[in-house]
């Protein structure tokens, strides 16, 4: 067992392993159909109870506070078994998390249990085409409008963009404060002033796309926090998850160690298995070691969180980039062991190829993780400084 965990974390990776090897381990091959499927795990999910443990337990979850280390072992796991599963539960507690934190108790008692459940989707809308790292430079706006506000702009890579039933939106509620002036919305997927424009096609399966606001005219009660809490909330939010990205990519990296270590054993070159040629010993040694790294980043980062140290961002910021590059790495030789193998699409090494790719990218690409780290080495509080 892990240092940072104890044995309720054991065994909740005892149960998620058993699922996710029962009805995750034949996955990609129905890409054609990411939003049915994508739908039926979300609901899966909920029945399992995972989803829960992205919830405080008033409103449908299982500790008071949470955790994340509880969301790291179930998005390990997950990602051991398909990219796509981690992808729904994560944009699903993406889309809860700032509710539980900061809503109303009207906005909790609405939209959580059947988040918790999977009985409904949740979407986390940020980015926008000119405020993708740069988050603070968005230009949606809510302008204040008998007694609500109406929200135009646009969002872009919006996770679940098209099958979710809530999103929480980012807007600014005063462009003259910048970062300063966003605040954070709950806007129900059938508003009509809420356009899905288009679904984007990313190179794994991924339920993604573009939304626009359009006259989208939205209740006072749809505001979570205070006005101008927005960026407080999103940074918040994605603080708790940065180190869970590092977890799915640890999954993704020992799935990819475990095949390759299978295949090497098995196939044989040279009247011997590949595993008995100290060229390919090396690789294995050597992914192994990133892959114990990485997880002990990844754990030692969310037992910060989940204690409040106050270097959890920095140990955070840590666990992603090592972890999410090093999964890279750990993939590309694990393919290299598969020779040409690895590439045959619909193997389990080409998707694996193609899923890790963008976790170096979003919540914060590795040269944003990169600046995080050195600003905090340097005492410097903002990255223009
Ligand atoms: C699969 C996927 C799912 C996503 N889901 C969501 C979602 O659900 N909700 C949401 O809001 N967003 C989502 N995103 C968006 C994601 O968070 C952004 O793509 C990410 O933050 C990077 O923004 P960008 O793509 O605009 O790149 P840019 O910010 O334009 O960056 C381009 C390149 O420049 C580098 N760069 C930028 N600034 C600096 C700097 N100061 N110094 C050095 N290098 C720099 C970046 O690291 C990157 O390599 C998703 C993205 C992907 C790919």
């Amino acid at each position: 067992m892990l240092p940072f965990l104890d044995q309720d974390h054991s065994q909740l990776r005892a149960r998620v392993r058993q699922w996710a090897e029962k009805n995750l381990f034949s996955g990609g091959g129905e890409e054609r159909q990411t939003d049915d499927v994508a739908r039926r795990l979300v609901r899966q999910l909920g029945n399992e109870g995972f989803l829960s443990y992205a919830l405080p337990k008033k409103f449908g979850g299982v500790r008071g506070k949470v955790q994340a280390r509880d969301l790291c072992v179930i998005r390990e796991e997950l990602a051991r078994g398909w990219m796509l599963a981690d992808t729904m539960f994560a944009v699903q507690a993406l889309g809860s998390y700032p509710i539980a934190l900061f809503g109303t108790e009207e906005q909790k008692q609405r939209y959580l249990p059947p988040l918790a459940k999977g009985t409904a989707i949740a979407a986390f809308a940020l980015t926008e085409s000119e405020a993708g790292s740069d988050v603070a430079a968005l230009k949606s706006q809510a302008v204040r409008r008998d007694g609500g506000y109406v929200l135009t702009g646009n969002k872009r890579f919006i996770s679940n963009a098209g099958i979710a039933d809530s999103y929480v939106v980012f807007a600014s509620t005063a462009p003259d404060l910048a970062g300063k002036g966003i605040s954070a919305f709950v806007v129900d997927a059938n508003n009509p002033g809420l356009i899905v424009k288009k679904r984007i096609q990313v190179i794994s399966p991924h339920p993604i796309g573009m939304i626009a606001f359009e006259e989208c005219v939205i209740p006072e009660s749809s505001l979570i926090g205070n006005q101008g809490d927005g960026l407080k909330i999103a940074l918040v939010t994605l603080d708790l998850f940065r180190c869970t990205v590092g977890a799915a990519a640890v999954g993704l990296a020992q799935r990819a160690m475990e095949e390759a270590l299978d295949y090497g054993r098995k196939r044989r070159q040279f009247d011997r298995p590949l595993t008995e040629f100290q060229g390919i010993q090396f690789k294995l040694a050597e992914m192994a070691t990133e892959l114990e790294a990485a997880r002990l980043l990844v754990y030692q980062a969310a037992w910060t969180h989940d204690s409040g140290a106050a270097d959890a961002k920095l140990k955070s910021s840590m666990a992603k980039l090592f972890a999410t590059e090093a999964a890279q790495k750990i993939v590309d030789q694990a393919l290299q062991i598969h020779g040409g193998m690895g590439v045959v699409a619909g193997s389990v090494m080409e998707r694996l190829y193609r899923d890790v790719r963008a976790l170096r990218i979003y919540e914060g690409t590795s040269e944003i993780q990169r600046i995080v780290i050195a600003r905090s080495l340097l005492g410097k509080s903002r990255i223009e400084d």
